[in-house]
Parts: C-alpha cells; structure tokens; sequence
C-alpha cells in the first residue's frame, strides 16, 4: 500500500511497518506542536537585533556551536557553519557571547549569503548523502573551509587548521579568523630530532614556551604524584626522598605496560599546567613543545602545529653527544605516532640539517 501526499512524496506500507506508528497530522498543526514550534527561523527571516541579542545569552559557547543549535536559528549544518565563520572571519571557539554588534551582523549576513549560493548550488554532497535526482550540489567546489584543512587559506596563505569543537569537526584559518584566544604553536617530533631548536628560535620571535618534559619533571615534586608513583613502581625509584628519574626512565624503558602507566600517571598533570598557562590570558602567542601532542587534549587548542623529523642516523648522533643512553632513549620513543603527527601537521620541517637550515624553513612561514 502506498500512501500518497500533497508534495508528491509517498510512504509505503513497508515503511509504516519499519517506523511503527505514524501519527499524520496538517501542516498547520504540525508547526505549532513540539518539535516543529521550538525551531528558531532560518537565517532569511532572523532580525539582527534578535541575532545579536541572542548571542548575548548564550554567554561561554562557542559562536561554532551556537550556530548549530536549531532551537535559536534553523537550517545551519556543520559544513555551511565552518564556512560562515570563515567568511566572518571570526574563529569558530569565540564566546558568542562576547561578540560585537558588528561581528554578529557580519555573520548573519554572511549565513545568508552561504545558504543562498548553496540553494542555488544545490547542496553540497559530501560522501554519505545524496540529494534529489539532478541536483549535483556543485556548493561542495566553492567551499573555501570544509575538507580543506592542511591546505592554504585562500586569503593569508597560512594552513587551515581542523580542530573538534563539541564533537563536530572544524576547520579554520588560525591567522585571519578573529580570536580573543592566544595564538597556539604546537611542536612535536621523535626525540632528538631538533625541536629544541625550532621552540629556541620561536622564543626570539616573542613566542613563550611551555615545555611538556619540564612540566613533566615538576610533576616528580608533586607529593600526591609521588605518592602514586610510590604505590605503582615501589621505593626503589626513590633516592634521598626524592623520585631518581634515571633509574625511573630505565625501569619504564623496557616494559611497555609500565611505560604507558606512566604516562598515565603524569600526562593529566602536563595537560593541566598547559591548558592553564594557555587559558591564563597572560600570552599572546604560545609555543607548547610536546613530545606526545597527538591525541591529547592540547592537540585541540593548537593553532598550527608543527611536526619535527629528522632521520635515524642524526637522531642517534644527537644522542650519542648528549651522554644518554642511545638505546634506551629510542626505546622510549618506540610508541611515537609519527604517521598521525605527519597528518595533524601544518607544517612538516626537517630537522636533520644543522641550526641554520631549520631557521631558513622557519622563516618561509610569514605567519609565524
Ligand atoms: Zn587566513
């Protein structure tokens, strides 16, 4: 049996039986019962002012989000929100809340102008959907944000940047979208592979550091850290009541298990004195070295980051000069994510040659 609407779409029988019952009811009512009558209008019909006013109240979420919530304005999916924002130039994690009258004018104008090219496009058809028969959704060609990460942002040359902001994928140009955010340098590489380097010649450039393996040597002073370390690894890391790092490091080198139940142990402590230092407000443009940036939860806050490799027979060199044992410190490089380091990355630099030659690379990054 097929059931036949005004619209020209139909329902079969089969599909009354998959979804259960279907309550049919007029379009008049069906807009003015729940959950039709709490959808917020489309872009088209928003009066600014009510735009701008509703900012206001949703104080400390990002503008991204906002944007998305159907409740306030209707018809704005992930990708087109991406696009607006890029277009407005405004990063995607500002507090909606603490825009200007004329960055909410700018976006509105801007959600309107996106969704009317895209009407007129006819979509954007990324993977998994499929619109009407004949409609190519050629939108998908003019996108300048979505999809488009790792690439040059069309107006300032830097890396557009993906990051997830509440679960949704999200890319932006760290560089000319308008943050009230510091400036977020994210560099990491395998051990010895000149990140030292690249973070020394950022802090001339005016960038403060903040170092993972400094905050990850304070975390040893921490008595509740301590005290952990204790019950886990026994007295024997302990010399003259202090944690001995040397015979820590060669314990954990060996044994995977241990070594991954001490980055445990310590790696909340690292993320939280960085996510702090970041939030703090102090810093205008920031460098976070990190050797385990990838999949921790500062790899988010990044604006660009930077990848650091050298090749083996350097690497071994490096740490042969610096007295350590070669052996155990590649050991405890054995898990390093290089392949999705090289992925997140928005620029990958060479460290294998001498000081002067990372500079050089460096300073073919106007942005930075
Ligand atoms: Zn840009």
């Amino acid at each position: 049996m097929i059931y036949d609407f005004d619209d020209g779409t139909s329902l079969r029988y089969n599909d009354v039986r998959k979804f259960g019952t279907i309550e049919l009811k007029k379009e008049k009512d069906l807009f003015s019962t729940p959950p039709l009558n709490q959808i917020g209008p489309e872009p088209m019909e928003m009066d600014p002012a009510d735009f701008y006013a509703g900012l206001k109240k949703r104080k400390n979420k990002p503008i991204k989000e906002v944007l998305l919530d159907q409740n306030f304005i209707s018809g704005i999916g992930n990708i087109y929100d991406c696009e607006i924002l890029y277009r407005a130039k405004i990063d995607p994690r500002m507090n909606a809340g603490l825009l200007s009258k004329p960055q909410a004018e700018t976006i509105l104008k801007e959600a309107r102008e996106v969704l009317k090219e895209a009407i007129e496009q006819g979509g954007s058809t990324i993977k998994s959907y499929h619109p009407k028969e004949g409609v190519t959704g050629r939108m998908q060609n003019s996108l300048q944000a979505y999809g488009r990460q790792g690439e040059p942002c069309s107006r300032c040359h830097a890396p557009l940047r993906k990051i997830s902001l509440g679960g949704r994928g999200t890319v932006y140009c760290p560089i000319c979208q308008h943050s009230t955010r510091p400036f977020v340098v994210g560099v990491s590489g395998p051990i010895a592979s000149g990140k030292s380097s690249v973070t020394s010649y950022l802090k001339e450039k005016g960038y403060h550091i903040l170092d993972a393996d400094h905050l990850a040597h304070q975390s040893y002073q921490d008595p509740k850290i301590q005290e952990t370390l204790r019950k886990e690894f026994g007295d024997e890391i302990f010399r003259s009541g202090r944690i001995d790092r040397k015979k820590l490091l060669s314990l954990v080198a060996e044994n995977k298990e241990k070594r991954l139940l001490l980055n445990r142990l310590i790696h909340p402590y690292v993320f939280q004195k960085t996510q702090e230092a970041i939030d703090h407000g102090k810093y205008k443009k920031i460098v976070v070295d990190m050797p385990l940036l990838i999949g921790s939860p500062i790899e988010n806050e990044c604006d660009l980051i930077i990848a650091v490799i050298a090749d083996q027979k350097t690497r071994e060199k490096r740490l042969q000069s610096r007295g350590v044992d070669v052996e155990k410190s590649l050991a405890l490089n054995r898990d390093f994510p290089l392949g999705a380091l090289k992925k997140a990355a928005g620029i990958i630099l060479d460290g294998s040659g001498d000081l002067a030659n990372l500079r050089k690379q460096l300073d073919s990054c106007p942005f930075l």
